[in-house]
């Protein structure tokens, strides 16, 4: 059976390399679960165990062998075949011994390296270029960015921009960076690595970004849809960790969400979907960006509120957001709690219409939303479970996600981690 298991396995090695298919979360597959639950024998440690374990790591924190081999059902000895050699390349460390209960040997935590070479994060959205470094813990550094002219009639110059602030994050890398990782604000292709369109950069259309950044840097690249991007920051090092099953909905001046359907990031064909922004909620309702009418984005963003507030006649309408709102709310402004219950109602909406579809229980708030906190986001509850309830034995669960871009570099760097992380350490 071990040998029937062990064949298998390479087997499906052999074809995730040739299809560039990556086991940790099905990147390059257009849908599904991996369909391999066991570990192999330490005989046959190969990368697709690797890959377990360290998400196995990534879910549960720093985490003692015996607490991954549980976690992995199967025993220390397997465990530590797999780790040795990431803790003796320096991927992985091993922290400072835990108290035990009971005596015997003391457990000493394994996390990732801090010394490990780093991941570059890139965020390309339509007026910025984001990029920074970041460590196999997740920390943030080397943060550069470079504004963009999004009224160029050539992509060049903005990739120009994006290049400026990549050499100068990629000038403080303290060794080789594993890869580039950029989330982009526009729809993507992840098989070709190319842009498919930026609403609000019509240059960038059809840009072989993958391409043009491996040819510049030398390093390999990964590009993805930036709420994906965000998904997979909330998931590796945020509030997603461990989680099988979860979206995250993105607000701000525009409107995205992400989906991690039974232990993978979904993506449909070719990095299609995903563009919940522009699921209709209203027929003949505002004009979008996209050009067509009635788009969950013209009633849940930073525009439609600061039109709503304006004529609210709230004070400094241009400036305001969900903290300021619902911090107003809070203090007892009629005016204001009105609009905050509005609010609240038109991002619930979208979100109700996906649980209806999808059913998941969490469900992860992040930017400008996440600014209201527990007040907005309960209001948001309030008004989700009104439009679907809850099923018996599965409570809706909405949590506070990354309020900036965090979690959108960390995400970036993601990227790579998931592609790479089994084939190349
Ligand atoms: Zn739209």
């Amino acid at each position: 059976m071990e040998q029937d298991n062990a064949r298998d396995m390479k087997a499906r090695t052999r074809k995730a390399k040739s299809t560039g298919e990556s086991q940790l979360t099905g990147r390059r597959r257009a849908t599904g679960p991996s369909k391999t639950k066991t570990l192999i024998s330490p005989s046959a440690i190969g990368p697709a165990n690797r890959g377990r374990v360290l998400q196995a790591l990534i879910d549960l924190g720093p985490s003692s062998r015996a607490e991954l081999a549980r976690h992995t059902a199967v025993n220390r000895t397997t465990i530590s075949g797999i780790v040795q050699p990431l803790l003796d390349q320096g991927i992985l460390v091993a922290g400072a011994p835990l108290a035990m209960k009971r005596g015997g040997k003391p457990a000493r935590p394994l996390w990732f390296s801090p010394q490990a070479g780093p991941i570059c994060a890139a965020v390309l959205m339509p007026g910025v270029a984001r990029t920074a470094l970041v460590s196999l813990t997740g920390d943030i550094y080397a943060e550069h960015h470079e504004a963009l002219d999004v009224d160029s009639a050539s992509p060049e110059p903005l990739f120009d921009g994006l290049v400026r602030s990549l050499e100068r994050t990629l000038g403080a890398a303290p060794s080789r960076p594993l890869g580039v990782g950029v989330a982009v604000g526009g729809m993507i292709n992840t098989e070709s690595n190319t842009i498919v369109t930026v609403n609000q950069a019509t240059a960038l259309a059809g840009f072989p970004l993958g391409r043009r950044l491996t040819g510049q840097t030398g390093l390999s690249v990964c590009i993805d849809h930036y709420p994906r991007a965000m998904l997979l920051g909330e998931r590796w090092f945020g509030i997603g960790r461990g989680l099988r099953n979860f979206a995250t909905i993105y607000t701000g001046e525009s409107l995205g969400a992400a989906l991690f359907l039974d232990g993978h990031l979904y993506r449909g064909p070719g990095g299609g979907g995903g563009e919940l922004g522009h699921t209709f909620v209203q027929i003949d309702g505002d004009l979008c960006d996209c050009g067509r009418r009635g788009c969950w984005e013209t009633i849940a963003t930073l525009g439609w509120l600061r039109l709503e507030a304006r004529a609210a006649g709230i004070d400094d309408p241009d400036t305001i957001n969900s903290a300021r709102l619902t911090a107003m709310t809070v203090g007892g402004d009629a005016v204001a709690a009105e609009l905050h219950d509005r609010f609240a109602h038109n991002i619930a909406i979208g979100i109700a219409n996906l649980h209806q579809t999808m059913s998941l229980s969490v469900y992860v708030l992040c930017g400008d939303v996440a600014g209201g906190g527990g007040a907005l986001r309960d209001a948001i509850a309030t008004h989700v479970r009104a439009m679907s309830p809850d099923r018996p034995g599965y409570p809706l669960d909405f949590r506070l996600g990354d309020i900036e871009d965090r979690a959108t570099l960390r995400g970036a760097a993601g990227l790579i981690l998931s592609e790479n992380l089994q084939f190349t350490l």
